[in-house]
C-alpha cells in the first residue's frame, strides 16, 4: 500500500531515503529550509567569478566502503582528486597532515622513515596508555612540540575549548606518516564530483521525481500535513523544541573576497594554526575544480571562522563535549520512545559524521524500512 511520508533535510542523508521510498512505490515530501538541494555539501556558482564553490565549506568525498562509492558514482562523474592541506605555523608553511616533510622541516632533520619514527616515538608522552581528551592523544601520539604548534591553537580556534575537554576521537580523524605522502586521507577512494555536490543530490532524487515533491525554503514545523512517517535529519533538540535545553554547535562564518590574481594562495586550504591569527584556514575554491580553473581569470576565497552557535545560527560542528553527555543522551531517550518519526544523518543523530558515513547509514534505514516502520508505529 502506497504511504505518504516526510523527509526533514535536502542533504545526502534525507536525498538517500527519499529515493528509497519513492521507488517503493510511496508518495514522499522532501521538505529543507534552505532554498536549495545538498544540504551542507550545497555547491553552487559563484556570481561574480563563476566558479564552483562549497557554499557551507569545503567538501572533500573520500571513503573506504565500495558500497558507497559505487552508489554514489552512479549518480554523476567523480574526477580524481587528493586533498593536500598546507598549514600556517610560526612563520612557516608545513604540509598536513603531519608526514616526513613536516618532521624533518619542523625540526630541521633529514631522518628517514625509520629515524622519524623513532623520533617521534621519543617525543610522545608515553606515560597515556589510554588518551581519552583531544591533548592526550596529541601528546601521547606526536609529542608537545607538535601538538602545540599544529594542534593546540587550531583547535582552540575550531572548537572553543581547551584541547582537554575534547575527544580524542577528533584527532584520530588525521593519519600520522613516517614518508613523504601528503594525502590527508587514507581512504582508498577520493574524489570531486564534477558538476558539484548539488547536482549529485538533484541526481539522487531524479528518477522517481513524480513521486518525489521538494519543498524548499520551509520548515518541517510549519507544515500542515500529517504523515505515515518522518524521517529527520535537522537537529535533534530542535525536533522536541529544545524542550531539555540545547546541544551544543560550533557554526561558521565564511568571509568571501575576490583575489585579482588567478591563483591566490596555490592550492585549495591553507590552514592557519596559530592562536593570533582568528581564522582557522583559507579555502581557494577554483582549486578543487583543477579541470576547469584555467579558464577563471579571478580565484575566489574564503575566510573560515569558527565560534559558538547561537539559536538562529546554521549548526555545523557537533561539539559532543564529555560533560554535554547525561543531555544528549536524555534527547536519545526521547528519540527511542516517539513513534512516528526515525532520526538520521549528521545533525539528527548529533555526530561528527562525514559525507561517506552519512551515505552508508542512509542506505543500512533504507534496508531496515520495514522494521523502522513498525517499530515506529507506522500504519
Ligand atoms: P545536512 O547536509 O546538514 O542536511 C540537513 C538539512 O536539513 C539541511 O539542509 C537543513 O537546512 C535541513 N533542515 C534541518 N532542520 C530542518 C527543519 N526543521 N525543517 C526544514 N529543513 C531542515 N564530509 C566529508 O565527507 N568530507 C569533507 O571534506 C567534509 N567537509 C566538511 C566541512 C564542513 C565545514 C562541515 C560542517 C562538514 C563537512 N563534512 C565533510 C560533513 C558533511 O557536511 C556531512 O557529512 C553531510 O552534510 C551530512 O549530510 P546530512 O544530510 O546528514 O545533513
Ligand atoms: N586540527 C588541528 N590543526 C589543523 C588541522 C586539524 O588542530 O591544522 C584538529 C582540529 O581540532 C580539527 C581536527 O584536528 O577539528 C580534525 O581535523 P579535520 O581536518 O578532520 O577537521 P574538519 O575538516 O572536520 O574541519
Amino acid at each position: 500500500m502506497a504511504r505518504t511520508f516526510c523527509v526533514v533535510g535536502a542533504g545526502f542523508s534525507g536525498a538517500v531515503v527519499a529515493r528509497h521510498l519513492a521507488s517503493l512505490g510511496h508518495r514522499v515530501v522532501v521538505v529543507d529550509e534552505r532554498t536549495h538541494l545538498g544540504g551542507n555539501c550545497h555547491t553552487e556558482r559563484d556570481g561574480q567569478t563563476g566558479i564552483m564553490v562549497h557554499r557551507y565549506g569545503p567538501h572533500i568525498f573520500h571513503t573506504a566502503n565500495e558500497r558507497v562509492w559505487a552508489y554514489v558514482q552512479r549518480f554523476g562523474q567523480f574526477r580524481p582528486y587528493i586533498n593536500r592541506v598546507r598549514a600556517i605555523a610560526r612563520g612557516q608553511v608545513f604540509s598536513l597532515p603531519i608526514n616526513l616533510a613536516t618532521i624533518n622541516q619542523m625540526f630541521r632533520t633529514t631522518f628517514g622513515p625509520a629515524q622519524a619514527r623513532a623520533f617521534i616515538a621519543s617525543k610522545a608522552d608515553r606515560s597515556i596508555t589510554n588518551p581519552r581528551t583531544f591533548r592526550e592523544q596529541a601528546l601521547s601520539m606526536v609529542g608537545p612540540e607538535l601538538y602545540e604548534t599544529f594542534f593546540e591553537g587550531y583547535t582552540r580556534k575550531q572548537w572553543g575549548c581547551e584541547p582537554d575537554t575534547l575527544p580524542a576521537s577528533i584527532l584520530k580523524r588525521l593519519p600520522l606518516r613516517f614518508n613523504y605522502d601528503d594525502n590527508y586521507f587514507n581512504h582508498p577512494y577520493q574524489g570531486m564530483p564534477e558538476a558539484g555536490y548539488t547536482a549529485i543530490v538533484r541526481n539522487i532524487l531524479a528518477e522517481f521525481a513524480q513521486r518525489i515533491d521538494i519543498r524548499l525554503g520551509a520548515a518541517f514545523e510549519d507544515m500542515p500535513e500529517t504523515f505515515d512517517h518522518v524521517f529527520y535529519t535537522g537537529p535533534l533538540d530542535r525536533y522536541f523544541g529544545f524542550r531539555l535545553g540545547r546541544l551544543e554547535y560550533r557554526t561558521l562564518d565564511f568571509e568571501r573576497f575576490v583575489s585579482p590574481e588567478p591563483d591566490y594562495q596555490g592550492t585549495a586550504v591553507m590552514n592557519y594554526c596559530d592562536a593570533d591569527v582568528p581564522y582557522t584556514r583559507i579555502a581557494e575554491h577554483k582549486h578543487f575544480a583543477p579541470w576547469e580553473q584555467a579558464q577563471f581569470e579571478q580565484s575566489v576565497c574564503f575566510r573560515e571562522y569558527s565560534r559558538a552557535a547561537q539559536a538562529a545560527d546554521t549548526p555545523y560542528y557537533p561539539i559532543r563535549l564529555t560533560g554535554e553527555q547525561p543531555l544528549l543522551q536524555k534527547y536519545e531517550e526521547l528519540a527511542r520512545a516517539s513513534t512516528g518519526v526515525s532520526f538520521l544523518g549528521r545533525l539528527g543523530t548529533y555526530r561528527y559524521l562525514d559525507m561517506d558515513v552519512t551515505i552508508h547509514e542512509a542506505l543500512l534505514a533504507c534496508e531496515q524500512i520495514e522494521s523502522i516502520l513498525a517499530s515506529n508505529g507506522a500504519q
